[in-house]
Parts: structure tokens; sequence; C-alpha cells
């Protein structure tokens, strides 16, 4: 059994976590990848749920181990997907989703291609980003403008994902992003085709 792989990316503060939160309910069986990163937990959040939280060194090592999947830097820290929770998961036929950046989306991309659909997602305009960074209230003005100067180049990638969904109505943007989750369910390598039909040819 091979799973597929549903990666979705866009500025910080698009309403990511939000919509998966939503949405989860209508995807069905999932594995939501648990990134590890170096920068420091925001209120609220979760080791080991929302991330794991460690520090750069540790980091690093698990860089030299191969312990990941993708990693990239961004906003100034490591963020990154680990491979083993993954590749167990894969194996099970499960669809496995990744919050993760442009860069990670590039690298997934690839290595996994044919088992991958992507969702870029992203606020009506970059005032609105603003607005929701701000009413968050969770990162200091440096760490805010510093995400809004990445959201102008994030952007530019958006062609590069198969859909795009405007999150401008919360209910709207999770009932498209279940679609698309389960969509990206059927979609199949070509080890599993073979394995499909040869099945089928008795
Ligand atoms: P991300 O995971 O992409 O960084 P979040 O899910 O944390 O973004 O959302 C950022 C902020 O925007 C949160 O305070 C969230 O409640 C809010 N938000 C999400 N979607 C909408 C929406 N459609 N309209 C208004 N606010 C939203
Ligand atoms: P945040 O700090 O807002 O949680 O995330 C910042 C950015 O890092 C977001 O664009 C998010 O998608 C991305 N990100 C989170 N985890 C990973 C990961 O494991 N790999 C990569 N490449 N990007 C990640």
């Amino acid at each position: 059994m091979i799973g597929s792989i549903l990666v979705l990316s866009g500025p910080s503060g698009a309403g990511k976590s939000t919509i998966i939160s939503k949405a989860s309910k209508d995807i069905g069986d999932y594995y939501f990848s648990i990134s590890t990163t170096t920068r420091q937990p925001r209120k609220g959040e979760i080791d080991g749920k929302d991330y794991y939280f460690v520090d750069k060194n540790t980091f690093e090592d698990g860089i030299r181990a191969g312990d990941f999947l993708e990693f990239a830097e961004v906003h100034n820290n490591y963020y990154g997907t680990s491979l083993k929770p993954v590749r167990e998961a894969l194996d099970k036929g499960i669809l496995v989703i990744f919050d993760i950046d442009i860069q990670g989306h590039r690298l997934i991309r690839a290595k996994l291609n044919d088992i991958t659909t992507s969702a870029f997602i992203t606020p009506p305009t970059l005032t609105e980003l603003e607005r929701r960074l701000r009413l968050r209230s969770s990162d200091n003005e440096e760490i805010i403008n510093n995400r809004l100067e990445n959201a102008k180049t994030e952007i530019l990638s958006v062609g590069e994902y198969d859909f795009a969904i405007v999150n401008d109505n919360i209910k709207r943007a999770s009932y498209e992003f279940s679609i698309i989750a389960n969509v990206s369910r059927l979609k199949h390598s070509q080890v599993d085709e073979a394995t499909f039909i040869k099945n089928w040819l008795v």
C-alpha cells in the first residue's frame, strides 16, 4: 500500500492551521505530519502536537543523521519534516498532510511527485494578512514585519500549486480544503498502479 500526500502552503497567518482543524472531521483517515522547529512555541502551542520544539544543535544533529524528509530555514528558524512517521503512514496507505513552506513543497515534489497534491492558501490581500497576524497577537512587531516581507515572496509561487484557496470565508475555505484532501487521497503512485493492473488481470 502506498498512501498519498497533500502539501498545504501559504504565508504565516493565512489560516492553514485553522482550516486543517475545521476540515479534519470531513477528511476521513489522515496523518498530519508534525514538524520539528527551532522557533519558540507560541502561547497555547503544545510540544508534540503543534510542533516538536528543539534547539538548533538538536536540529542540526537530526540533519546529519538523515532524520528529515525535507527541511528549510524559514523566518530565520529551522523547520523540518521527520521521515520515519511519514514513511510509516504512507506504507499503511494513509493520506499524509503537510503544512510546509514553498521550499519544502519543492523538495517533496522532487522526491514524491507522483503521489503529491498541493494547495496554496492565502487571505484575499496582504493588508488582510497583516490584520490577522496582528489580531492573532502571538508574535512581536519585528516577527510580524518579517512574516509580511516573506509573504510578498511566497505569493509569487502560487502558480506552482495544484490549487489555490482564498481564505476570505473560513467556512468556504475549509469546505474547499476538505474536497481537495479527499481528491488527493485518490492520487496513487505508479507502483500502486502496477499492482492494481496485475491484480486486475486475473
Ligand atoms: P497559519 O496556520 O496559516 O499561520 P492561523 O490558522 O494561525 O494561520 O490563522 C491566523 C489568524 O487568522 C488566526 O487568528 C485565525 O483565527 C484567523 N483566521 C483564519 N481564517 C480566517 C478568516 N477566514 N477570516 C478571519 N480570520 C481568520
Ligand atoms: P509558523 O512559524 O507560522 O508555524 O510557520 C512558518 C512557516 O514554516 C510556514 O510557512 C509553515 O508552512 C512552514 N513550515 C512548518 N513546518 C515546516 C516543515 O517541516 N518544513 C518546511 N519546509 N516548512 C515548514
